[in-house]
């Protein structure tokens, strides 16, 4: 079951892509669905992302482990990957970052991340807060260690595309590589501008509505960014 050569150079790219625009630093890793096997998915083994090759990347089940690791170290944190692979057959990818300006909406009491700008409609009027005291206790490290941990998450985010993670990052999903790598690139623009927008004062949100077709709108012009963002990690 060897994957497409294309998908594991996408893969590649959205590594390296996701490094040069700052959603991962030697933190971070993206996944995309084997596109053999429902039940399998592509993930790097342990490493920095922005350094990824093709060599490096590994096939996994959806109990998170891997079946051609070699000894080779895997990511604590593959069970964000496989638990969301088990409960949305609709996700193709997913990204799970720790990008900066998004912690802080994760462990504020009172403001909520949500769409500012047209690029970031996606994010809806709400995205959902993982809270990982509610399914592990009191005195986790914040980081999803094993299945039970990654499938609550997997619930928070529910049926949306983002969901943050208290006191620790934020994970996103796309039913493409090329999507789940623009909505997390996005993500961070649009929590940077909110903040931004935040200390002006009161702001004047996306409604739902304008989300729903700003999404739309926005959609159709991934390709244009990946070729983009590829040309300078290509350079
Ligand atoms: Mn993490």
């Amino acid at each position: 079951m060897r994957p497409d050569a294309e998908l594991l150079a996408e893969l590649v790219d959205a590594n390296r892509i996701l490094a040069s625009q700052g959603v991962v630093d030697a933190f971070g890793h993206v996944s995309v669905r084997h596109n053999e096997s429902a039940e399998h998915f592509l993930l790097a083994r342990n490493m920095a992302p922005g350094s990824v090759t093709a060599d490096d990347i590994l096939t996994f089940g959806l109990d998170g482990e891997p079946i051609d690791a070699d000894g080779r170290a895997v990511y604590l944190e593959r069970f964000i990957h496989s638990e969301i692979y088990r409960l949305r057959p609709d996700v193709v990818s997913v990204v799970h970052s720790h990008s900066m300006s998004v912690v802080p909406f994760s462990v504020s009491q009172s403001a909520k991340l949500r769409a500012v700008c047209h690029m970031g409609g996606f994010l809806g009027v709400e995205v959902p807060n993982y809270e990982i005291r509610d399914a592990c206790g009191p005195a986790t490290d914040l980081l999803i260690r094993d299945g039970r941990s990654g499938e609550a998450l997997a619930r928070t985010l529910g049926g949306g595309a983002v969901a943050l993670m208290r006191g620790h990052g934020s994970t996103v999903v796309g039913p493409t590589l090329r999507l789940a790598v623009f909505r997390a690139v996005y993500t961070e623009v649009n929590a940077r501008v909110q903040l931004q927008a935040m200390q002006l004062g009161t702001v004047n949100y996306l409604t739902a509505e304008e989300c729903a077709a700003a999404t739309a709108g926005v959609g159709s012009q991934v390709g244009r960014a990946w070729s983009y963002w590829k040309a300078q990690v290509s350079a």
